[in-house]
């Protein structure tokens, strides 16, 4: 498995085991059955399952997308074999209750197991983790009968869910969407609607499609505070769960996009009398919770989906930074600088410096946005799990603060490398021939959904440092402080890298202060997705710190892991060396309150 193209075992051991300790976590109950071997067992199987059923249509599903003839969709059928080989894996329960049927799997275990199919076939693997999600809120927020009735047949890979939010007229700004919830008698409610964008909103791939609807219920209050949540099946069930009348849900187009292309995107209409559900128009629709808490309920799900996309955006960050690593190994051209005898043969582009460059910093964003991701899931599990009600709230408070961070750093920085891996390839990377161009537009698209990158820069600097007076900024700095502490204690290189963190980490907060003393909040949030890069840019290089740290804690072994732990180091030398320094005057910039962009006025441009 080492030689695989889509991720490294070697890393993923080094994350979970050597720095994360994924191994302690088994001494708590609720992963009391799990061991070592359990773990490893099932990461060899995502791993298996994502290289002989997900990889070899990647190309395949994206060359002939889904097509809809007015009727129905038809897909390339080995979507489909890889979606009930997924379904077989039981990972769709991965973290769920036994209860459930689930294997109660540790999340920093899970989120590896995940990525493995993202590097894979990232537009099937996203069937199952729309499933996913869908299913994880129902858990949280449907009644027992709900979740007997829509969980189950989605944890066996009958059923797969959606979430629609989006409307036409309302992406960014989910206040405005309009869809109508109508209350019946029999407590059920009937939907109007159109819906925007959704993925995996129609397909020929399951019995059922379980959507969960945002819509506003007539009555309530303006704005996010009137937004209630609805499961909407595509097929009505009957009382003992066959599958009964379809509901008045229609597919009115697929959107055709650049990247993605495997996973059906669609406009849907809800309610407009193309079915008539027991004899009348309306999409029927049950009602999760209470009337009102649609959007708090959704964002259970949308900041797991937000650190399922930044999953996601490394995963093919990661992929493509192999697949142009090999190929720099194998590409004869040019000699080296120092010797340019032109009868010698040429050398293999990986031993030139500018090569190596771009590949140091393919891997010092991969492997640093793949720390943050499963650092993301041990925060889940000690949230979850932890023996302490203190521990567990700082866990909640951490992971909310790095939310916006783990949704867009890698879906940002992950994209920067697959443009670096195309040009690793020179003009072959500019082919479709060549894997890493539809990496690069796979990953395009992480940038804008579930939040754009300005909505989440305006999350972080807008709301989670502030929130609750700044606990939750404060939480981040004194962890990482923390990290710089015990590195300036070691003698190794760690020492002298912490340095350069803890002043970093001081800016952050000198700057926050500054931002919000501004006295006007449009001064404040002008420039926040500057703040919301250069603070990525920070935990990023927390993230290489630790790993170095774990690095200096292994020792000197002899061997591959050598080279391996060698590479190691190097990277975290490059992203303090020619990364972490753009902050520098991001910070300065930032701090000056600058009014540049609101100053600019429409008729400027
Ligand atoms: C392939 C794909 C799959 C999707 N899947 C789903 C899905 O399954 N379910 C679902 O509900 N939605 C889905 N979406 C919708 C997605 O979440 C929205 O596209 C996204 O939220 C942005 O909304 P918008 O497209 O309307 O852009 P807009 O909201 O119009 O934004 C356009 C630009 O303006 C900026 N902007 C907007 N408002 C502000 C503001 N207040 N301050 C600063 N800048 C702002 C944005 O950052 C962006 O750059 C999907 C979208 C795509 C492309």
């Amino acid at each position: 498995m080492s030689s695989s193209t889509l991720l490294s075992r070697r890393d993923l051991a080094f994350l979970l085991h050597d720095w994360l300790d994924v191994d302690r976590l088994t001494e708590r109950p609720r992963y009391a059955e799990h061991s070592r071997e359990t773990f490893d067992a099932v990461l060899d199987l995502a791993a298996q399952v994502a290289a002989e059923r997900f990889a070899p249509h990647n190309r395949a599903a994206d060359a002939s997308e889904p097509t809809f003839d007015g009727q129905r969709i038809r897909t390339i059928p080995q979507v489909k074999a890889a979606l009930d080989a997924y379904a077989r894996t039981g990972l769709l329960a991965a973290t769920m209750d036994e209860s459930v049927g689930g294997m109660q799997l540790p999340h920093a275990v899970a989120a590896a197991c995940s990525a493995w199919f993202q590097a894979a076939n990232v537009a099937t693997a996203a069937y199952p983790f729309l499933t996913l999600g869908n299913a994880n809120l129902l858990l949280a927020h449907g009644s027992a009968e709900q979740i007997a009735t829509w969980v189950r047949p989605m944890v066996q890979g009958r059923f797969f869910g959606t979430m629609c939010l989006s409307e036409p007229q309302a992406g960014s700004s989910l206040a405005d969407i309009t869809t109508r919830a109508e209350p019946q008698d029999d407590g059920t409610y009937r939907l109007t609607g159109t819906k925007m964008w959704i993925s995996g909103g129609e397909h020929d791939l399951a019995e059922n499609i379980v959507h969960l609807v945002l819509a506003r219920i007539p009555g309530g209050p303006p704005g996010v505070k009137g937004i209630s949540l609805f499961i909407v099946p595509k097929v009505l069930l009957d009382d003992d769960g066959a599958l009964g009348p379809r509901n008045d849900v229609v597919l009115v187009g697929l959107n055709h996009k650049l990247g993605y292309r495997g996973t059906t995107n669609t406009l849907l209409n809800f309610g407009e009398g193309v079915h008539r559900p027991y004899g009348r128009a309306g999409a029927v629709g049950y009602l999760v919770g209470e009337p009102h808490q649609g959007l708090a309920q959704m964002f259970h799900m949308m900041n797991e989906a937000r650190i399922g996309v930044g999953a996601g955006a490394t995963a093919l960050g990661y992929t493509a930074y192999l697949k142009s690593l090999a190929y720099a190994r194998q590409r004869p051209q040019g000699r080296p600088v120092a010797d340019k005898d032109p009868t010698a043969p040429q050398v293999p582009i990986v031993a030139h410096a500018d090569v190596r460059r771009m590949l140091l910093a393919q891997k010092s964003y991969v492997e640093g946005a793949l720390a943050l991701i499963l650092y993301c899931g041990r925060l889940l599990d000690e949230e979850k799990t932890a023996p302490a009600e203190a521990d567990r709230n700082r866990a909640h408070l951490l992971l909310d603060l790095l939310t916006p961070i783990a949704k867009s750093w890698p879906s940002q920085w992950c994209l920067a490398a697959n443009d670096l891996a195309i040009q690793v390839h020179g003009g072959s990377g500019y082919t479709r021939d060549c894997d890493v161009e539809q990496h690069w537009r796979d990953n395009r698209l992480n940038p804008i959904h579930e939040g754009t990158h300005g909505i989440q820069a305006l999350d972080l600097l807008g709301r989670k440092v502030t929130m609750r007076d700044g606990a939750g900024l404060e939480l981040l700095l004194e962890t990482i402080r923390a990290t710089v502490t015990r590195a300036w204690k070691t003698d190794g290189e760690a020492a002298e890298l912490a340095g350069r963190l803890g002043a970093a980490v001081e800016r952050i907060a000198v700057v926050t202060r500054r931002l919000h003393g501004a006295g006007d909040p449009e001064v404040t949030l002008a420039n926040a997705s500057l703040y919301l890069e250069a603070v990525g840019h920070v935990v990023i290089a927390w993230m290489w710190l630790e790993q170095l740290l774990a690095v200096e804690a292994l020792g000197s072994p002899d061997g591959p892991d050598a080279d391996f732990l060698a590479g190691k180091r190097q990277a975290a030398r490059y992203f303090f060396r020619h990364e972490l320094p753009r902050t520098g005057p991001q910070f300065d910039l930032l701090e000056s309150l600058d009014r540049t962009t609101l100053d600019t006025r429409d008729a400027w441009f």
